[in-house]
């Protein structure tokens, strides 16, 4: 039942009895111990449908209900929130972390504190720690595999050191995964049967639900979207191999090819830059603008062949480049891809900022601790 909320949004008794398939008082033996904990509540009713009837007053996770710390790790900062069960940020701090080339200790210092921080502002004892980590992570040990930008973290037992501090049941999982979840949570994943996330900025990852649950390969390897092969003899990828598709739909390639079209700000160039350029009718960003769309397609073209989720979010810079470069991308993928009956293909934009990792990072926890299966 809690899936189901966590699944549709509020939702009414009446409804919830309809989806489980029992009566309104079996339904109302369930709910009524968890309002009378403070973990759902009744809010407003929804209007009352054209039938009329009494309007329904659906169950939400309550404002009041202990809150949740979220945390989002990244090579080179981390960000932490902590957050109610209804999707409120109580407070948040993020801090630069130290080089990933150097050692350990002065990375975990940070990281603590940053936690530390939140959870003193928020003032609220959460019930568990999740973190988005931004590399490849082992969920069933809680470790990170490896972080490309940050080595000094290969092989670190974050799960066990944080619990360690905190004394807080803490989950970790890979950064797309995190985005997954908030996307269901509170996002436009809400109630899809399937989709897939996909993230783009300084490396590429995804994330892949199924059949009504996350899926993520042994011990979370699965997702590893950025090292699938698209060029056979392509470039060397940070990962060591060659032709990753990371090396060809990631900032550092598009920040390269400015540079080779002698764009102004190619540094620093990223897709809302790029496409205020086009805007301005630069042809030369126009056709550097639509390269781009078509080398993050082809991954996504490539997904769709192998899975067929239909519906996909993009996260991150890609955001940045407004609805003309999702309509570019979705645009390819559609030509990428034969058409065929169920084959209608969806790209939405999702969210450019950090929000909808650390709530997903948040939402890790609460399916751990109710054992609801996200
Ligand atoms: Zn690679």
């Amino acid at each position: 039942m809690i899936q189901a909320l966590f699944d549709l949004g509020p939702t009414s008794r009446v409804e919830l009895a309809r989806l489980a398939g029992v009566n309104r008082t079996t339904i109302s033996g369930i709910v009524q111990p968890l309002i009378d904990d403070a973990f759902l509540v009744e809010i407003d009713p929804l209007p009352a449908s054209a039938g009329g009837g009494k309007p329904a007053r659906p169950l939400w996770f309550s404002p009041e209900a202990r809150p949740i710390c979220g945390v989002l790790l990244m090579p080179d900062a981390v960000h932490a929130c902590v957050v109610t069960l209804d999707g409120r940020i109580l407070a948040e701090h993020r801090m630069e972390l130290p080089s990933g080339r150097g050692p350990v200790e002065p990375i975990v210092d940070v990281i603590a504190s940053c936690v530390d921080r939140t959870l003193k502002d928020a003032t609220r004892l959460p019930l568990g720690i999740g973190i988005a980590v931004g590399g490849m992570v082992d969920t069933d040990r809680g470790t990170i595999v490896t972080i490309n930008l940050a080595p000094a973290l290969d092989e670190f037992p974050l799960g066990t050191s944080l619990r360690d501090r905190f004394d807080l049941p803490v989950r970790v999982d890979h950064h797309p995964r995190a985005l997954l979840v908030g996307d269901r949570w509170f996002g436009k994943g809400r109630g899809m049967p399937q989709f897939a996330v996909v993230y783009t900025g300084e490396v590429l990852g995804g994330a892949l639900f199924f059949d009504g649950h996350l899926f993520r390969g042994a011990a979370g390897a699965g997702g590893e979207l950025g090292h699938t092969f698209v060029q056979i003899d392509g470039e060397i990828c940070r990962c060591g191999r060659r032709g990753c598709w990371d090396t060809i739909a990631t900032l550092g390639w598009l920040r390269r090819e400015a540079g080779r079209a002698k764009l102004p700000g190619a540094r620093h160039m990223d897709s809302g830059r790029l496409a205020a350029l086009v805007e301005r009718g630069d042809a030369a960003a126009a056709h550097l603008f639509d390269r781009y769309a078509h080398n993050i397609a082809i991954g996504i073209a490539n997904l769709q062949q192998t899975l067929a989720p239909n519906y996909y979010i993009l996260h991150g810079d890609v955001v940045l480049g407004g609805p003309p470069l999702i309509e570019a991308i979705a645009g390819h993928v559609r030509n990428l891809v034969p058409s065929r009956p169920g084959g209608d293909i969806e790209i939405v934009a999702g969210d450019a900022t950090d929000r909808a990792a650390l709530l997903g990072a948040a939402g890790l926890v609460l399916s751990d601790l109710l054992q609801f299966p996200i």
